[in-house]
């Protein structure tokens, strides 16, 4: 569980690229629980810029999609691995909506 969880980091950390900082949790229900929040957007003074997604797969998804809209929108010009997936991430945050739409999720987010 433990290399699991920071090989899981090591790798987030990795295709978030260099402004990122990613952690990794474990919830009290043992499920992962990943951070990403923006060391620039920190440093600067500004509110600091985080998104917490907890879940398997699905949640380290999430959480790197919003980092990634986060690099497009605020950072343009840097350069991450996970940018590459920008379309990718597009993509499934259309579906959420539309899923969000008809009601087949009950999601509630407080940082969207
Ligand atoms: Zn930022």
């Amino acid at each position: 569980m433990v290399a699991s969880r920071s090989a899981r980091e090591r790798k987030a950390a990795v295709e978030a690229g260099p402004l990122a900082r990613v952690k990794i949790d474990v919830g009290a229900d043992q499920q992962f629980v990943y951070k990403v929040s923006c060391s620039t957007c920190t440093a600067k003074g500004h509110r600091p810029w985080s998104t917490y997604r907890p879940g398997g797969d699905n949640g380290f998804m999430a959480a790197m999609d919003r980092w990634t809209f986060h690099l497009d929108a605020q950072h343009p010009g840097a350069e991450a691995p996970c940018l590459a997936y920008l379309p990718e991430a597009q993509r499934r945050l259309h579906e959420r909506r539309e899923q969000r739409e008809t009601g087949s999720t009950a999601e509630a987010r407080s940082d969207g």
